[in-house]
């Protein structure tokens, strides 16, 4: 049996939208966050079992009635079409994902917890290099490299050679 839960909603929601978490479950109003965040909340009705007072309580929201709300304003604008093709978009994304995610203790999702390891960190700094002596390819001479691609020593006998050659 198919097993969507909130958090795998708000998961396919946000990565449709290019939103992050933090601003899906965030206080931000612009209709850029709130336009998502009430398909998140339409889904969550429609293909969980979570009541409104849950559902507001996993979207952070303030309590049932913005549920309702936030489901009815979604409702008036697919039947004009806006976000239609979206919400197909998001549910055809949802049918495909494996049931897999349980929802947390904090509310986030499994995958949610993972796709937040996505945020590239920066890379360390590179490591200074140290010279270990290596034994110079033209005279087997050992000499201390001044960087890891020098093979070959400069030792002006082992360079007159090396230029005769
Ligand atoms: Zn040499």
């Amino acid at each position: 049996m198919e097993h969507i839960t909130v958090g795998k909603i708000v998961d396919v929601v946000a990565d449709h939208y290019g939103l992050t978490l933090a601003e899906m479950y965030g206080p931000g109003r612009a209709r850029s966050l709130s336009h998502p965040r009430q398909m998140a909340m339409y889904l969550a009705r429609k293909r969980t079992g979570a009541s409104l007072p849950q559902i507001a309580k996993y979207l952070r929201r303030a309590d049932h009635t913005t549920i309702m709300h936030g489901i009815k304003v979604f409702e008036d604008r697919i039947k004009h079409g806006t976000q239609k093709k979206d919400l197909q978009q998001v549910e055809e994304r949802l049918a495909q994902t494996p049931p897999m995610e349980t929802i947390n203790v904090t509310g986030y999702s499994a995958v949610s917890l993972k796709m937040s390891y996505k945020i590239k960190l920066p890379k360390p700094p590179a490591k200074p290099y140290v010279a270990k002596p290596r034994t110079c390819l033209a005279c087997q001479n050992e000499f201390l490299p001044r960087h890891k691609h020098q093979f070959m020593c400069l030792d002006k006998q082992c360079l007159r050679k090396r230029r005769a050659a």
